[in-house]
């Protein structure tokens, strides 16, 4: 595995992939992440392998995406596992810019369109998303990957990914992936390491709320108000930030259109910000 840490090494490296034999098919599937790598991220990495001839990683915590006061400075930071995680998984590059390497220090913003930004994270994190979008756009345009991989557990910004995407006509396809959660259901995320036993257990609130959410729409209970005042009741312990029903293309529902559904939830557990979401 090759671990590629300017723009020239991460440009050699594509061009020798295009003198090789190794892209006949022309697949080079990418999988962008902030690092901390856990079983959610390796299972976008898994299926990038399987898909594509090629795997690139990116790990690069994005200061564009932290809003004054959260937990960039902080974000944790475990480069050698890391680079373990993704030898073992058959990663063909790995890509580890610094902050200098991806911002200059003039230049043009993109901007998440903001109807669609400004609802549920984007409202509780303004400008989160204009960030997610200017460092993908980045990294897409320096990997030039065939497909890219992303989890359903930011289904918001995969929203807004594949908006993007759309809408910039940008030739690649978004590839959508399961959320994992641990035995006990809690989604992974780098930030679980911030959560004390007893939050994490407390954290557990949350993947129950959805599940009951699901049983009740299952059982026929189409009215919104009602699952997120019994998901509410379940998470009395934590600090609820919202639980927002929408539709795939980020609509709120009153009414469950049961197939076509996510309900979303983002709550702080102590300190630690944490969301989750189940498609129906
Ligand atoms: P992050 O490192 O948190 O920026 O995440 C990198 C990618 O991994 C994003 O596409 C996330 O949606 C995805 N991801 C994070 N946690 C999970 C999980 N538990 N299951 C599936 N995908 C995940």
């Amino acid at each position: 595995m090759k671990i590629l840490k300017t723009i020239q090494e991460l440009t050699d490296f594509r061009n020798t992939l295009k003198s090789s034999s190794s892209l006949e098919k022309n697949k080079i599937g990418f999988v962008p992440t902030m690092g901390a790598l856990h079983q959610g991220h390796i299972s976008l990495i898994k299926k990038s392998v399987l898909e594509n001839e090629i795997t690139i990683v990116s790990i690069f915590v994005n200061p564009t995406q932290f809003l004054e006061g959260e937990d960039f400075e902080k974000y944790p930071k475990r480069y050698e596992a890391d680079i373990k995680i993704c030898e073992l998984a058959n990663v063909d590059a790995l890509f580890m810019p610094s902050v200098q390497t991806m911002y200059f220090k003039d230049e043009p913003l993109i901007l998440a369109p903001a109807k669609s930004s400004f609802a549920l994270e984007g409202f509780k994190r303004p400008g989160h998303f204009d960030g997610v979008l200017r460092v993908v756009l980045k990294l897409f345009n320096l990997v030039k990957p065939t497909n890219a991989y992303f989890g359903k557990k930011d289904a918001q910004q995969l929203f807004l990914l594949q908006n993007m995407v759309q809408t910039l006509f940008l030739d690649v396809n978004i590839i959508p992936c399961e959320i994992v959660r641990d035995e006990y259901g809690l989604a992974l995320s780098s930030r679980n390491v911030y959560l004390s036993e007893v939050e994490k257990q407390k954290a557990l609130s949350i993947s129950k709320s959805l599940k009951i959410a699901s049983r009740e729409v299952m059982q026929g209970n189409l009215d919104a108000t009602s699952i997120k005042a019994k998901m509410q009741e379940i998470m009395c312990d934590i600090e609820v930030e919202y639980i927002e029903i929408v539709s795939r293309d980020f609509q709120k529902l009153d009414m469950l259109q049961i197939k076509n559904s996510i309900i979303l939830v983002a709550a702080k557990v102590g300190t630690t910000r944490l969301i989750d979401n189940i498609w129906m």
